[in-house]
């Protein structure tokens, strides 16, 4: 008996303990998090560093609970890339063909209005419309694109173009101003609106770092004329979402810049809507030359805090209703409750594992599982101002972005059909996935399945047959 006891309380010591990676340096995030405190770029060093990511994961959790207790999101949607034939040669795009390719392609009018017929037939919400910077397309191409599928599809909601190709408009528009990015992007956006634009997707933000700008994507806009063509949107009531594409050639502290540019940027969008916050402005670290927002430190990660809820930017509509996390269903005037007027912010971030194969970089192993757990729950934690966080199913996996519930996200995406931008290995273009599947990987994580139109107002739905409630 005591030579087994002797062995037990040896193989005692050599257990691992209960919970072997906890870490006190987390306690001191912790006690912010439950504060609704902004995090600083050197606790998201820590959340970065430790062994302890399942209480990163927790953190995450916790917040994305308190923000949308007990639901998750999902849309019907459908992509439409009008051209990969783009100017630019960014290292990390498989997309990109040079005219004349094998595999370029332009979509025409003719093909873009049978898409407008395929999401009307398959009772989509959304169409998310992006492509290359393709130099031989007049501005025309896009405001009839537009206008076509405005008409064709009136009630489905065109979420179309990113930053870089909104200044690439700029440019063959001839309205581009090297000195003031704003002056051009205005005149395209006011077009693009009145054509059928309803809200800005928020790709191709990359990371806001000179040095993995000079890397990765030299050619391409940088973090301010990103910044710049977002401010814009806003004013222009439009909503926005932004991207975080990682695991090339960036680090994990010009991550954090990068999440510090956006929170800054968002701060300054919720302000103009006549949210309060703490203390005075302060510049973002991340850019050198970055200008001081005055907006103060405004979160929405605290208890009770109110998450703002647009209505579509339609002339004229100035008033935007509010709806406390405190108590999800109610809704309550904007001039009522936080003095609210017209402009649009950020509503997702959406952070983007990069996929090496068949780019530039394919050299480089890209991200693994865990780092693209860890970077979505370090996101959510860190972009305390963002009302949603996307586990984008086509870049994550079904099964990945699931699990990305329990981190931090409460956003899945939608049934996308087809998507060329990129895609996992082995995987062609038609990547579709159905309600189904959405809905059960949601439930079976444990929440409540909403319908969400692109504005993440609830959908009510008879097969093909929608309306927004409410
Ligand atoms: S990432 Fe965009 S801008 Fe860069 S090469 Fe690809 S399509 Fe062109």
């Amino acid at each position: 008996m005591t030579t087994m006891m002797n062995t037990m309380n040896t193989m005692n010591t050599t257990l691992p303990n209960a919970v072997p990676n906890l870490d006190p340096a987390i306690e001191s995030i912790r006690a912010k998090v439950l504060a609704g405190q902004r995090l600083t770029l050197e606790d998201g060093a820590v959340l970065y560093e430790t062994r302890d990511i399942w209480s990163v994961i927790e953190l995450a959790k916790l917040v994305r609970d308190r923000m949308h207790p007990g639901v998750a999101y999902y849309n019907i949607n459908r992509h439409l890339n009008y051209t990969n034939v783009c100017a630019l040669s960014c290292k990390f795009c498989e997309f990109a063909r040079k005219q004349g390719d094998e595999g370029a392609y332009t979509r025409d009018l003719d093909y873009i209005k049978e898409q407008g017929h395929k999401a009307l037939e398959s009772g989509a919400t959304e169409m998310h419309i992006v492509g290359g910077l393709n130099p031989y397309l007049p501005f025309a191409y896009y405001t009839e694109m537009l206008s076509a599928l405005r008409e064709i599809v009136p009630q489905v909601h065109l979420k179309a173009f990113t930053a870089v190709e909104l200044v690439h408009l700029a440019r063959i528009a001839k309205v581009y101003k090297r000195d003031d990015t704003k002056v051009g992007v205005r005149w395209v956006l006011e077009r693009l609106k009145e054509a059928g634009l309803g809200s800005l997707p928020g790709g191709g933000a990359e990371v806001f770092d000179e040095r993995v700008h000079k890397e990765a994507f030299k050619s391409k806009i940088g973090a301010h004329e990103w910044l710049d063509v977002h401010l814009v949107a806003h004013e222009l009531g439009l909503n926005t979402n932004c991207t975080m594409l990682y695991g090339h050639v960036d680090k994990q502290d010009e991550r954090l810049r990068h999440m510090e540019i956006l929170r800054r940027s968002q701060d300054q969008a919720l302000h103009r809507l006549g949210y309060t916050g703490d203390g005075d402005g302060y510049i973002a670290q991340g850019i050198v030359e970055s200008e001081q927002i005055s907006a103060p430190v405004i979160t929405l990660s605290g208890e009770g805090a109110t998450l703002p809820v647009a209505r579509l930017a339609e002339p004229g509509l100035h008033d935007v209703p509010v709806k406390s996390n405190k108590d999800p269903g109610s809704a309550s005037r904007a001039t009522e409750e936080t003095n609210q007027t017209a402009g649009g912010y950020y509503q997702t971030i959406t952070p983007l594992p990069f996929f090496p194969d068949g780019s530039d970089l394919e050299n480089l192993p890209g991200p693994t599982g865990l780092e693209n757990l860890r970077t979505l729950a370090i996101t959510r934690l860190m972009l305390d101002n963002f009302p949603h966080v996307k586990a984008f199913w086509i870049m994550q996996s079904l099964p990945m972005a699931q699990v990305m519930l329990e981190a931090g996200a409460d956003d899945i995406d939608g049934t996308v059909v087809w998507y060329d931008i990129t895609k996992a290995v082995g995987k062609g273009t038609h990547q579709e996935t159905t309600e189904l599947d959405l809905k059960r990987a949601i439930e079976e994580a444990g929440y409540t399945p909403i319908e969400r139109d692109t504005l993440y107002r609830p959908v009510v739905r008879s097969g093909r047959d929608w309306r927004v409630e409410g």
